[in-house]
């Protein structure tokens, strides 16, 4: 018996390391504890990189016996390796030319930030922010509205951009831009007012199209390099664009070429103006890519639509709580309409196309759903891996649907950053619902997780913590019944992701011969407490085999 166990030991060993007679490696780590998230959820202490990829998973004395003196040794006195990390659903990375108020706590400290950039400004200059904020970080819980930002810019426009889906203006903007309380409602946006029935100023979705902000500057590989820089500090290895025009792919194709990559990119594309069939077919023409073209570093990932808004404009079958349901005539935003969203939808599928909606409410969902159908009816979507987009609220009766259609859920983490503000918006039932994982785990949907950055910071191991713990920044635990365990958490941000993208045979796990990706950590994220997974530091991330960040 002891023989037999021997041989099958060794036999073991020479599967881990690849059937022919190993080879010297580029890169060892060793002295350390490697979570694979394999299909076993094995632990390993050491791992050999050659060519950019996993030579061999294994002990310490398996993988030294790979090392040549031209091989590199990097001890990991005990550190914990996992694969590297993921985002499904990262817009970039934050910052930006304009007012940042990323770091804001208070209402004062917005206003403290706007009046300091209107003392810069010239008479007329139109004052913009960054987006990557958010009112739930401010102590008020609420935003700034049109009132507060004329105490400190009585005669500049200035327009808060916040998230993807809202601007708040002053008064000197909605004048130059001719918006008043005759203006009529814009069709999948809204014209807010406050309790009096005056403008306050907060244009939500389709409604910002009456303000013609000054153009961004344009997008650079500078730029994209330090976001990426920004995101492998954090753990990041593969990123998921959710929409972006063709000149942006073009940018990170550039990039491949020229060697200066360090994260993988699968971009959807967006196209904001084809509401149907033809002009979709016309914006594909001119953008000249094709369906899943590219390779490992880059590719094109499916087509992004959407059909209604974020925290303030999710499309609800039940009304807003007061005062936001506008007594009981307030679901949201319905930013596409059903008869133009299906005729795009069998378009694309008709085209080879994978789609991916935006969809935070249930009726938006249902909206998905009857799209998604129509076009499975005419060509089985199943296996193409057609994703629901934040996915915040489905109902009971949708999951089988949803199951039949074989969707993957595309998750993120909005509730830690907005949790408050989303009992204003939904009332507290609703809220603590919101991205329920458990319940999409255990009716055996595969979730990809994220963050939505910039609108939710996209710190990756936030993502793990809130999902493990339904902890938020400023509002406690919510639904607190829909946690899971560290393994589906990292399972979410690892694999799950690959696989999002067709990709689950080359990356998300540590294994031989996979793109060697992966994150080395300071303390064993499955067993250190809670509380450290926030705020752990990433020690080194690894994109291909190449040190892309380093602490
Ligand atoms: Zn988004």
């Amino acid at each position: 018996m002891r023989g037999m166990r021997q041989t099958l030991v060794a036999l073991a060993a020479a599967a881990v390391l690849g059937a022919q007679a190993p080879q010297p490696a580029d890169t060892i780590l060793v002295d350390g504890h490697v979570i694979t998230v394999d299909a076993q959820f094995a632990i390993a202490q050491a791992v050999a990189i050659r060519g950019g990829r996993f030579a061999a998973v294994g002990t310490d004395a398996d993988i030294r016996k790979l090392a040549t003196p031209a091989t590199r040794v990097i001890d990991l006195h005990g550190q914990t390796v996992i694969p590297g990390l993921a985002d499904g659903h990262l817009h970039d990375a934050g910052g930006g030319p304009g007012v940042d108020l990323s770091r804001t706590r208070s209402i004062a400290d917005v206003l403290r930030a706007v009046a300091a950039r209107v003392k810069q400004s010239r008479p007329g200059d139109v004052i913009v922010s960054n987006s990557d904020w958010h009112e739930a970080q401010l102590k008020e819980h609420r935003l700034v509205y049109r009132k507060d930002l004329d105490t400190v810019s009585p005669d500049n426009p200035v327009v808060l951009v916040r998230g993807g889906h809202e601007y708040i203006l002053n008064s000197a903007a909605l004048a130059k831009w001719h918006i008043t309380k005759e203006t009529p409602q814009q069709p999948g946006g809204r014209i807010s007012r406050d309790e009096r029935g005056e403008l306050n100023g907060e244009l939500i979705d389709r409604a910002k199209a009456l303000v013609a902000l000054p153009p961004a500057p344009k997008l650079t590989i500078e730029e994209l390099q330090a976001q990426h820089a920004k995101l492998n500090a954090a753990g990041l290895t593969s990123i998921r664009y959710p929409g972006a025009p063709a000149e942006q792919y073009r940018l990170l194709q550039e990039m491949e070429k020229r060697g200066v990559l360090t994260i993988r990119a699968s971009q959807l594309l967006r196209f904001n103006s084809a509401d149907s069939a033809e002009a979709m077919r016309q914006a594909i023409a001119s953008s000249g890519l094709k369906p899943d073209e590219g390779d490992e570093w880059v590719r094109v990932g499916g087509m992004k639509l959407a059909v209604d808004g974020g925290f303030e404009g999710g499309w609800m079958r039940e009304p807003y709580v007061e005062p936001w349901g506008a007594h009981g005539t307030f679901r949201g935003v319905n930013t596409m309409k059903q008869a133009a969203y299906t005729d795009v939808v069998k378009e694309l599928n008709r085209e080879g196309w994978r789609v991916a909606t935006h969809a935070v409410g249930d009726a938006a969902i249902d909206e998905v759903l009857a799209a998604y159908e129509a076009a499975n009816a005419e060509a089985s979507i199943r296996g193409k891996r057609w994703t629901l987009e934040h996915g915040f609220i489905p109902q009971a009766d949708q999951f089988p649907r949803l199951k039949a259609l074989d969707l993957i859920i595309s998750a993120q983490d909005h509730l830690y950053l907005a949790g408050p503000s989303l009992v204003n918006y939904w009332g507290a039932a609703r809220a603590s619902r919101t991205t329920p994982v458990r319940d999409y785990l255990d009716r055996g949907f595969r979730v990809a997780g994220g963050t939505d950055s910039a609108v939710v910071p996209y710190p990756p191991l936030w993502v793990i913590y809130h999902f493990v713990t339904r902890d938020t920044i400023s509002g406690g635990v919510m639904g607190a019944d829909q946690k899971i365990t560290r393994r589906e958490a990292l399972q979410i941000e690892t694999i799950n992701n690959a696989y999002l993208t067709f990709e689950e045979r080359i990356k998300g796990s540590i294994e031989a011969g996979k793109l060697a990706d992966l994150v080395v950590l300071p303390e064993d994220i499955l067993t250190c407490p809670d509380k450290h997974i926030e705020q752990m530091q990433v020690s080194m991330t690894m994109v291909g085999g190449k040190v892309v960040y380093q602490r």
